[in-house]
């Protein structure tokens, strides 16, 4: 199929972007990639008057380095984390996951707030960032918001984005030095969304203890005290005190009823923790 018939506009700054979306008269649609918008446009799920390509606003693809965290722009690409143009600070989690997103010409195109903001439950910035505990700025014709990026995902689809407003930012926390993390996407080939994400972080200058169930029905599942179910994180062998029976319980009440489905994100989440404390 082809989409409707639709205006473009390519604003040069945000204000100029805030202008265009605000128009209570017309459907508009924001394009920073367009690797998520494009099927949804050719299948015509969305039927915009007019979209709003973000991608030639310089600001929303900065890079700020700052003393506690990195603050990223919107349109920055998930390639511009694999190839680490962005200062890693996550002890390589960020570009690990960012290599394992789709195929190369899905990130470099992709970006860090259309993918957070497309709330897709099996994508995988939603789930890592989730785990490290990053957040998002967002900004409308008065005012702006920071949200956390757990909080910024309501469910499938859906994101805490009101009319008017554009996600401008993602500001990611250092991590302490004797951070470790691991990340494990349950997926049949290389770069498939995911069936079932686990992500672990254990950040003792932080005081993080943190695990992460994805590709669920809804928005991740965010454990803020891990050692819960698998002790500090600090023994020899942090996967062998992990409980199953725990995080299988967990997600029943979270209501995914079907076995096969919750031990999928049960090895997902005990592979993630065991790729933390590498044998
Ligand atoms: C073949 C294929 C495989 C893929 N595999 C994976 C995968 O394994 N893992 C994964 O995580 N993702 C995967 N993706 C999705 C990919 O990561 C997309 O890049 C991402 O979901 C959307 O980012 P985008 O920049 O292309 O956003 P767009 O498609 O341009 O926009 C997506 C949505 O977000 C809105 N939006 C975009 N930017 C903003 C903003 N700054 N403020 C407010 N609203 C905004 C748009 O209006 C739209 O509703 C895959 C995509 C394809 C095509």
């Amino acid at each position: 199929m082809k989409p409707v018939n639709f205006d473009y506009a390519r604003p040069k700054d945000i204000a100029g972007a805030i202008s265009l979306i605000s128009d209570q008269g017309r459907s508009v649609k924001i394009m920073a990639g367009g690797q998520s918008l494009g099927p949804m446009l050719n299948m015509r799920l969305v039927q915009p008057d007019l979209v709003v390509d973000i991608t030639g606003i310089s600001e929303l693809k900065a890079v700020n380095d700052h003393s506690e965290n990195v603050v990223v722009g919107a349109c920055v690409t998930h390639a511009d984390f694999e190839d680490l143009r962005v200062p890693d600070v996550t002890h390589g989690a960020l570009a690990s996951v960012a290599n394992g997103i789709a195929y190369r010409a899905v990130r470099n195109r992709g970006t860090i707030g259309g993918s957070l903001t497309h709330a897709d439950p099996s994508a995988d910035w939603i789930s890592i960032l989730s785990t490290i505990g990053a957040s998002v700025t967002v900004a409308g014709a008065s005012a702006t918001r920071t949200i956390s990026v757990e909080d910024y995902m309501l469910g499938a689809l859906e994101a805490d984005l009101r009319p008017g407003e554009i996600l401008v930012s993602v500001s990611i926390p250092k991590l302490g030095k004797g951070a470790r993390w691991g990340y494990y996407k349950s997926c049949r080939k290389t770069g498939e969304f995911a069936h079932a994400i686990g992500a672990f972080l254990h950040d003792p200058d932080r005081g993080v203890s943190r695990a992460v169930i994805g590709a669920t029905e809804s928005k991740p599942i965010v454990v803020a005290q891990a050692s819960t179910f698998i002790g500090d994180g600090r023994g020899s062998a942090p996967g062998k005190a992990f409980d199953a029976g725990a995080v299988a319980q967990l997600l029943e009440a979270s209501g995914m009823i079907d076995q096969i489905d919750r031990q999928t994100h049960i090895v997902a989440l005990r592979r993630a923790i065991e790729r933390a404390y590498p044998a």
